[in-house]
């Protein structure tokens, strides 16, 4: 059981922790809403935990070419 890391637009593996070091990112997650939750967070059949992020390089992509974030959502 683990919370896995994954680029949500590069799909990228980014890095998981164990779930029992969790609850502090639980606690960042805990500001969302709902419906960020839902998007952002996927639960698989084997109790595995996907959160998708954005990793740095996607970020910077972002940065310099915000247009990208709309080409990639309908994808999602
Ligand atoms: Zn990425």
């Amino acid at each position: 059981m683990a919370i896995n890391y994954v680029c949500r637009h590069c799909r990228t593996f980014l890095g998981s922790i164990r779930r029992s070091d969790a609850a502090e990112i639980r606690l960042g997650l805990h500001s969302l809403t709902p419906a960020e939750r839902r998007d952002i967070i996927a639960y698989d059949s084997d109790g595995e935990v996907t959160v998708k992020v954005t990793c740095d390089y996607c970020k910077q992509a972002l940065d310099n070419n915000p247009e990208l974030s709309l080409l990639a959502s309908p994808l999602q």
